[in-house]
């Protein structure tokens, strides 16, 4: 491979579906369609600060676009594009193949076609950068600002494993095979809502996407929209294989544990069967865990029933 353009060709060109002007020219075209605004959101990783310098290269393909669809999905956006910026301190052929093949089968999954990018040669280390865009209806876009008091606080999937592994890995827990192999592909290949995010629109009145932990992003949703919340620790969805364990990490895994990337939106109470119902057909787990209430703070009712306290060392970046 001789220069920037051969990697280009080689790695970051596939077709563009009809109707789209992608990779080759100075600018990418698409259509945005009548009624809808552009949503557009931008990620940075960076090799040793966001990703272990080893990391399986398919993997970090797929984060890299996964943490981005997942904005588009907080918003209720339906995927159109995205753009790739790449710098590499060096070309390593099977790496950039294991590496756009996973950035790859996620775009075609999610219908979002890689239009164009920069490539460049780096001093120390590999860089990615991720833009995606999307198409919502403006009126009907996922704010932070929409929860109302009443409202049901709603999440996808579940909760917990992304930071299991990921303290697991750091040797922040005791050496675990078992729980590493169960909870890895949470925090390396995570699987945002797109579909019933889109399906979302409209009907939720407030969503964002779980990435510094549940009870800090929801925290944005009640300062945006000046409410509070209860919220119930028995009805958390936890990941399968946190499910009975007593271990005294579960509850902040759950509660505070970044890199999830699945939804936490609010609805109105009338909208239950109708979310039940959307969620099935996208076949997306959903699960109720609490209250929008007008009283500022956000309180949590314990396992035990107890008011949880919410300032010990794993909770701490909330307060
Ligand atoms: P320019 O000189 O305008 O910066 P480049 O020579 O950097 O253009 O890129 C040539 C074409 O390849 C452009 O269409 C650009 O969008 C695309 N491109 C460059 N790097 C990537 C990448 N990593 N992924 C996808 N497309 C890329
Ligand atoms: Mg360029």
């Amino acid at each position: 491979m001789n220069n920037e353009f051969d990697l280009i060709a080689r790695y970051f060109t596939r077709q563009a579906p009809p109707g789209y002007l992608g990779v080759g020219d100075d600018c990418a075209m698409f259509q945005v369609e009548p009624g809808h605004h552009l949503a557009t959101s931008t990620d940075l990783l960076i090799e040793g600060r966001h990703f272990f310098p080893d990391v399986d290269p398919w993997s970090l393909g797929h984060k890299a676009l996964a943490v981005n669809i997942s904005d588009l999905a907080a918003m209720g956006a339906r995927p159109l594009a995205c753009l790739l910026s790449v710098s590499l301190p060096r070309v390593d052929e099977g790496w950039l193949a294991a590496f756009s093949d996973g950035f790859y089968s996620l775009a075609e999954r999610a219908q979002c076609p890689l239009v164009g990018g920069d490539t460049t040669r780096s001093i120390a280390g590999i860089v990615i950068n991720v833009t995606v865009m999307g198409q919502v209806r403006p009126e009907q876009a996922l704010l932070r600002s929409g929860a109302r008091a009443g409202d049901d606080i709603w999440v996808t999937g579940t909760l917990g494993a992304a930071d299991v592994a990921l303290r697991l890995l750091q040797g922040r827990l005791p050496p675990d095979d078992t729980l590493l192999a169960a909870t890895r592909p949470a925090l390396e290949r995570p699987e945002p809502p797109w579909q019933f995010a889109q399906m979302l629109a409209g009907v939720a009145h407030a969503a964002l996407d779980i990435s510094d932990g549940l009870l800090q992003d929801l925290g944005h949703i009640l300062q945006a929209s000046a409410c509070g919340a209860d919220l119930d620790y028995n009805a958390l969805p936890l990941h399968p294989a946190l499910q009975g364990r007593g271990d005294a990490f579960v509850p902040s895994a759950v509660l505070a544990g970044g890199d999830v990337y699945q939804l936490c939106f609010t609805a109105s109470q009338d909208r239950r069967s109708r979310i039940q119902a959307l969620a099935h057909s996208a076949a997306c787990p959903v699960t109720r865990i609490g209250r929008i209430v007008a009283e500022p703070g956000l309180r949590v009712q314990g396992a035990d029933g107890a008011p949880m306290v919410l300032d010990s060392a794993g909770f701490d970046h909330f307060s």
